[in-house]
């Protein structure tokens, strides 16, 4: 059985933001919707999965017998981005990162703002449902890419560090049709330290 991350902020802690609605909704009702679906579709294939986290599975995803690999793809897909989404939002964000972190950023974008910036716009011109993001691959290299659905980056060799959802179910109570608006905001809650553990891992 695979689950949700605890989330570790509450509801309305961040807003101005995100507002506390769309963060439960989004948490409980869209995350645990894909939970369930995940666990369903293994129902019976315990065998291709076990002693594995779901990031491994994505990553190995050729593995999983094909009558339930796109049920996979899109609920473990699902679970694995949200959780990484939700768990870099922190109401009181470190706003920079440091060190070997902080001097590949600066390498690969010239500056922390150049890769925001490059994000920003990934996450916005992103056709439909997706993320923007931000991943590593195995020579620990920075690559901003766009992400449709709830396709993993782990299926394509690439260690996801940083994910803006930007699927409607994300902003729109409060920012309706703005995405824009939404993503320029959301980097006021990113905490950089939770990315930089990532990126160190
Ligand atoms: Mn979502």
């Amino acid at each position: 059985m695979y689950d949700k991350i605890k989330l570790p902020y509450s509801y309305d802690e961040l807003e101005p933001y995100i507002d506390a609605e769309t963060v439960n909704i989004h948490y409980n009702k869209h995350l645990q919707t894909y939970v369930n679906n995940l666990n369903k579709a293994l129902d019976g294939y315990n065998e291709f999965v076990k002693g594995k986290t779901l990031d491994e599975i994505l990553y190995n995803i050729e593995d999983i017998p094909q009558e339930i690999r796109q049920d996979i793809i899109n609920h473990g897909g699902g679970v694995s981005n949200h959780n990484l989404y939700f768990s870099i939002l922190s109401p009181k964000p470190a706003k920079s990162p440091k060190g070997k972190f902080l001097d590949e950023i600066n390498k690969t974008f010239g500056s922390l703002e150049e890769l925001k910036e490059k994000l920003t716009s990934a996450a916005i011109k992103q056709f439909g449902s997706g993320y923007g993001c931000l991943v590593k691959d195995k020579e620990n290299r920075l690559i901003v890419m766009q992400v449709s659905n709830q396709n993993s980056p782990f299926s394509d060799k690439l260690i996801p560090i940083l994910m803006i959802d930007v699927w409607e179910h994300a902003y729109y109570l409060k920012y309706k049709n703005l995405r824009q608006n939404y993503v320029e905001n959301i980097w006021n809650i990113i905490d950089w330290s939770k990315v930089e553990e990532y990126y160190n891992k």
